[in-house]
């Protein structure tokens, strides 16, 4: 039943996704012409350069990338299913896991990301001409219909279950104690759902150390794809005690569903940088190129910060290192501003599309209004002289 919804879920996909692009385009757009607060120079700073500011908005646009890149490889393959090209009942079954795992990440990721947008313009953010309240108001039910998200990450959970358990149909008893042994569990499984993880058996130490030499591709994938791995490897151990009765098997099935469903969200981020890093690589233009490498990598690395928890826990990650990451987040941000406007005018948004007074320019015309005033003032000699230069006068 739930699979037939499967051409909603592709809009309400792409839908969530081009929405966050616009809201980060209103955002970051106001960003670079809102003034607020003297700098070290006098002049008031503009809201993109505070590094808070940064890391608000550019995880988050790293992320409707990912998202994007994604979605144009689930338009493929629906393409392909439904104009008959490549519609076998394993294809069907992709798709179906496909929708299921990116509509819950993008439509919940659209109401995170209008939300903050929405904070960070302040309160020209919340006057509804601008937009970011109107378009969260209509995005807030695409959690829900088409499926409700919670349920279907469920769905992927369990094809996860699913392709984890043909791994080893046929295996004798020694190949099934083999992956009885925690850890081990972990390494030995090579592919879980859609696509394949490659080469997963590596020495962990080896890519823990890497971690503070910067996390390149071959590390971000490792630590995205092992985490997958380990917790369906997991999960699935702590099933099979159920083996044929139904009732145990349900009760522990219940007792894992929150991780089973944490598992399947982790699946959703692996396939999204799998899509981002896939378009990187199709990529020409060396700038570009730079550019994206970049914001994949500041993609990958949040993932990493915000399952730090699950890293530490599991071994995967030194406290040292896992403190590197947050580093590295906070560098790469300030290395993507200057190239922040050209990431949402990439979108391709024209004004009749956008339709937000302060993402028209209207801004930047008032600040550079009330600067020129404020300069024209100071150099007349008439300006308002401050409180604490006439105390400080008043003591010398
Ligand atoms: C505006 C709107 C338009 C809609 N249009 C259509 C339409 O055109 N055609 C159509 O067929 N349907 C439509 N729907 C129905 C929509 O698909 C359902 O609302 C949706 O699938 C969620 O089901 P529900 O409302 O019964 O919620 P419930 O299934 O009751 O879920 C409520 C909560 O319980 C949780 N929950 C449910 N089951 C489980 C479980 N097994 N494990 C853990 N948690 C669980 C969910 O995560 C959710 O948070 C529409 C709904 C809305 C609101």
């Amino acid at each position: 039943m739930l699979g037939t919804l499967v051409q909603g879920r592709v809009s309400l996909d792409g839908a969530a996704c081009w929405a966050s692009a616009l809201g980060l385009k209103i955002a970051i757009t106001y960003a670079t012409q809102r003034r607020q607060f003297d700098g070290a120079d006098g002049q008031e700073v503009v809201l993109l350069d505070y590094g808070k500011h940064q890391r608000r908005l550019f995880p988050r646009l790293a992320t409707t990338y990912a998202q994007i890149f994604a979605h144009d490889e689930f338009l493929q393959k629906f393409d392909g299913v439904f104009s008959g090209r490549t519609d076998t009942p394993d294809d069907r079954e992709d798709l179906e896991t496909l929708a299921a795992a990116l509509k819950p990440l993008s439509t919940w990721h659209a109401l995170d990301t209008l939300q903050e947008a929405r904070e960070a313009c302040g309160g020209a953010g919340f006057m509804f001409e601008n937009r970011l309240v109107g378009l969260r108001a209509d995005l807030d039910i695409y959690v829900t219909f088409e499926g409700d998200n919670n349920v279907l990450l469920q769905l992927v959970g369990k094809r996860l279950l699913t392709d984890y358990a043909k791994q080893f149909t046929g295996k004798d008893a020694a190949a099934l104690a083999k992956f009885a042994v925690g850890m081990t569990a972990g390494k030995l499984f090579h592919g879980a759902g859609l696509r394949q993880f490659g080469q997963s058996v590596v020495d962990l130490g080896q890519v823990s150390r890497s971690v503070e030499n910067g996390l390149r591709e071959e590390q971000q994938h490792l630590l995205l794809a092992e985490r997958v791995q380990q917790m369906v490897a997991d999960i699935a151990g702590r099933l099979r005690p159920a083996g044929k009765d139904k009732v145990l098997g349900a009760k522990l099935f219940n007792e894992n569903q929150a991780e089973l469903i944490e598992a399947a969200r982790a699946h959703g981020e692996l396939l999204q940088w799998e899509a981002f890093t896939d378009a990187v690589h199709r990529v020409d233009d060396a700038d570009t190129k730079k550019v994206l490498t970049w914001l994949r990598d500041l993609f990958g690395l949040q993932l990493i910060e915000k399952h730090l928890a699950w890293h530490l826990i599991n071994g995967r990650l030194s406290t040292q290192r896992a403190a590197a990451v947050s580093r590295y987040i906070d560098r790469l941000c300030a290395r993507l501003r200057p190239y922040a406007l050209d990431l949402v005018d990439a979108f391709a948004y024209e004004p009749e599309h956008v339709r937000a007074p302060i993402a028209s320019g209207a801004e930047r015309e008032r600040q550079d209004e009330a600067r020129e005033y404020y300069a024209a003032l100071a150099a007349s000699g008439d300006a308002p002289v401050l409180e604490k230069t006439l105390k400080k006068n008043a003591k010398r």
